[in-house]
């Protein structure tokens, strides 16, 4: 288990993160998420002994990782880190990248470990290139594939997909975290993205204002985002008197309701449009089957109870 007491730490006057405490069980699937220059990256390096605590202690289990002041060497050797900005090795191969930690003493297992890692990032006709003829997206899994390589106890990954397109993030995500998962790597993911998160989070936190604002399951967090920066990690929402944040797929167009809108904007979503409409004099989003034209009188229905009863 991963526990973090009484963490304080600041690079210069400035206190980034304050008496963060926390923990990650083994083999759990953990999230930090947080507006850019929430600490997220901070907390990560700190997890992995970069720098020394202004106070706090992190362990795990039972050994406490230290930073540099007691540390010659900067990382746990049962730990692996992908920074946000990886570092590969340019002039040798996709293959020799991956296996660059790992021991020459068994050829042939080593090759059988560096495609199966090729195939859990989905380069394998790439193992030949040169690292430097890469986009920046495959560079990234190359540098995930290498920190899994000798197979850590602990993975800590900083927007693992971030330069990573559609067409791949999708299935890679499936594909990567499905693999730590089975082999039970704990993993801590730093990420600004709701689908790093919703679908294989155990445990998320947010971070604001250098404290721990939130912490519990995804479900949690998403069936009642305590305020607007929560909700709008999650998706398009309202804030609407007596029901508070009301996402934009709570919001339901019906015959006939007192909440009377007028739409704005229809947006083509693929299988829904997000109309934007005003009511009462402020914008709201919703979801819709169908294209709402312009001008059009709509009645409103919300899918979420009222915070507290409506006066007759
Ligand atoms: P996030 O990853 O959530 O975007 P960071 O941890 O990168 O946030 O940064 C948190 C805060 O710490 C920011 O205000 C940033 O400017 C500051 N910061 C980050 N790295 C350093 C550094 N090496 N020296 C001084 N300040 C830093
Ligand atoms: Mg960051």
């Amino acid at each position: 288990m991963l526990q973090v007491n009484n963490l304080t730490f600041q690079y210069k006057k400035q206190p980034i993160l304050k008496a963060i405490s926390f923990s990650v069980k083994t083999g759990e699937h953990f999230s930090i998420i947080g507006e850019s220059g929430s600490g997220k990256s901070t907390l990560l390096k700190l997890l992995y002994g970069t720098y020394d605590l202004n106070e706090g202690h992190i362990f795990w289990n039972d050994t406490e990782i230290l930073g540099p002041k007691h540390n010659l060497i900067v990382g746990p050797k049962y730990m692996k880190y992908v920074a946000q900005e990886f570092d590969l090795m340019p002039f040798i191969t996709v293959a020799e990248n991956i296996g660059a930690y790992l021991s020459n003493f068994y050829p042939e297992e080593k090759q059988a470990r560096i495609e199966e890692l090729l195939d859990v990032i989905e380069l394998r006709p790439y193992a030949n290139i040169k690292v430097k003829e890469l986009s920046g997206g495959q560079k990234q899994r190359v540098a995930i594939a290498r920190a899994i390589a000798k197979q850590p106890e602990v993975l800590l990954l900083d927007e693992p997909f971030s330069h990573i397109d559609n067409f791949k993030k999708q299935s890679l995500r499936r594909s990567l975290f499905k693999y730590l998962k089975d082999k039970n790597i704990t993993c801590i993911v730093a990420t600004h993205d709701k689908d790093d998160v919703l679908s294989f989070s155990d445990h998320m936190m947010v971070l604001h204002d250098a404290k721990i604002m939130a912490k519990g399951t995804p479900q949690e967090l998403y069936k009642s985002p305590k305020n607007e920066l929560i909700a709008s990690f999650f998706d398009e929402f309202n804030n609407i008197e007596n029901y508070g944040m009301v996402y934009a797929n709570q919001l339901k167009v019906v015959e006939n309701s007192n909440l009377k809108a007028i739409v704005k904007s229809s947006y083509y979503k693929g299988n829904y449009y997000l109309i934007e409409a005003e009511l009462d004099g402020e914008t709201v989003l919703l979801e819709h089957k169908e294209h709402l034209k312009k001008g059009l009188l709509i009645c409103l229905s919300v899918l979420k109870q009222p915070k507290t009863p409506f006066q007759s």
